[in-house]
């Protein structure tokens, strides 16, 4: 497989990783950004090459692509629990205003709602994982 270069802003150091992955410096455990620079062409530069390159990646950003996928799994998370919260305040409402019966099918069925919710979101982190790799 084609090893790529990630920089680390943190340490100023360059390490090689397979394309498209997130990278952490082994040194300072933050994420590594990747260049785009093949790990031979990396190494058939000259030095001074090398830090004319490593100014370059100064400027690049970090792939956002593993907050973006914590952020739709957060959402739909908080989406689920809020859904089962909702649902709870609703099923007592009913228990006390009507009957105990339909309070419980109404939990029930909020609540399986909610289990619904969060793990469509833990599919699509799933996903979002693989198509990392
Ligand atoms: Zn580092």
């Amino acid at each position: 497989m084609d090893k790529y270069i990630y920089y680390c802003k943190n340490c100023d150091s360059v390490y090689s990783g397979a394309k498209d992955t997130i990278q952490k410096c082994p040194e300072c455990k933050v994420i590594i950004v990747p260049t785009m620079v093949e790990l031979e062409e990396w190494r058939s530069k000259t030095p001074e090459e090398k830090e004319e390159l490593k100014e370059h990646f100064k400027t690049l950003s970090v792939s956002n692509s593993s907050e973006h996928r914590n952020k739709i799994g957060n959402i739909l998370n908080a989406i689920g629990y809020i859904d089962a919260t909702l649902c709870l305040i609703s099923a007592l409402i009913i228990a006390i205003e009507t009957n105990i019966v339909f309070a419980f099918v109404w939990f029930i069925c909020g609540v399986l709602g909610a289990i619904f919710i969060i793990a469509f979101g833990e599919v699509i982190n799933l996903l979002q994982d693989i198509k990392n790799k």
